[in-house]
């Protein structure tokens, strides 16, 4: 190959690159596979068929569906989505942060300013809660669990996600839940949990005891943001973090 034709390849190859990573960036990955491993073991839910069929069947003929063996793959899936109407006022699309293989997730509600403004989940008072709820209350740093939102996009004003806007997004929820594999699942607030449950049951009643998310242990609490409103409560959210420890511990087993 001639001296020139070299050069044309590298340049080509820088130009290929180039739009790689601009396509990368419009479609809002954040991350980069350092602070974001890819897994490289295809996700295989042990004893779980019914998680293993269900997950099969939501992601059949989707982009989502395809390739995604690691949350990376899953957020370039999800792109610049517009799958719902919420995308119309987002700033950032928020995924979801931590350990990609953490033995422990938090699943909350969906996004709010702070978040939507910063791109990741629980970063504002309330999330400054639930930061304290890992670090002081467990013992283990906030980079060691894996955090996310039934919706990715911030409901306007904060309200609650809707029923279509739920549809739209919960289906890369049970896929990062299904790629992370935790051992125990904390929902926090009522609509986080009542939509992992398929529940109407009030989060009063849920809370404190374990449930069983497709053979994943659940462990419903009330939402950070409520403990911001109602302090008094925050003795019955530690009460669920106990038996949580209990159950990371092995006291249990
Ligand atoms: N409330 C949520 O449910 N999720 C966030 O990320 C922030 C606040």
């Amino acid at each position: 190959m001639s001296e020139v034709s070299d050069a044309d390849e590298l340049a080509a190859l820088a130009t290929t690159l180039k739009r790689h990573l601009e396509r990368r960036r419009r479609a809002g990955i954040r991350f980069s596979p350092k602070a974001d491993p890819p897994q490289a073991k295809a996700v295989n839910i042990k004893n779980d068929s019914l998680f293993a069929s269900a997950a099969a069947d939501l992601f059949a003929g989707t982009p989502a569906g395809t390739q995604t063996n690691s949350l990376e793959e899953l957020r370039a899936a999800i792109g610049d989505c517009q799958r719902c109407k919420l995308c119309s006022a987002r700033t950032h699309i928020v995924f979801g942060v931590g350990n990609p293989r953490a033995k422990l997730m938090f699943v909350g509600e969906g996004p709010g300013r702070d978040e939507d403004l910063q791109g990741e989940p629980f970063v504002g008072r309330a999330g400054q809660l639930l930061t304290d709820i890992i670090t002081k209350g467990i013992g283990i740093k906030r980079e060691d669990v894996y955090i996310c939102n039934v919706v990715k996009c911030r409901p306007p004003e904060n309200r609650n996600p809707e029923p279509d806007e739920v549809a739209a997004c919960e289906p890369f929820l049970k896929k990062q839940i299904e790629l992370v594999r935790p051992e125990i699942i904390v929902g926090l607030g009522k609509f986080a949990v009542q939509t992992l449950l398929k529940s109407n049951v009030p989060i009063s009643k849920l809370r404190g005891n374990w449930h069983s998310y497709h053979g994943i242990k659940l462990m419903p609490t009330f939402h950070p943001a409520y403990l911001l409103r109602n302090p008094a409560d925050k003795k019955l959210v530690w009460e669920d973090i106990k038996q949580v420890i209990k159950e990371l511990s092995g006291e249990n087993t």
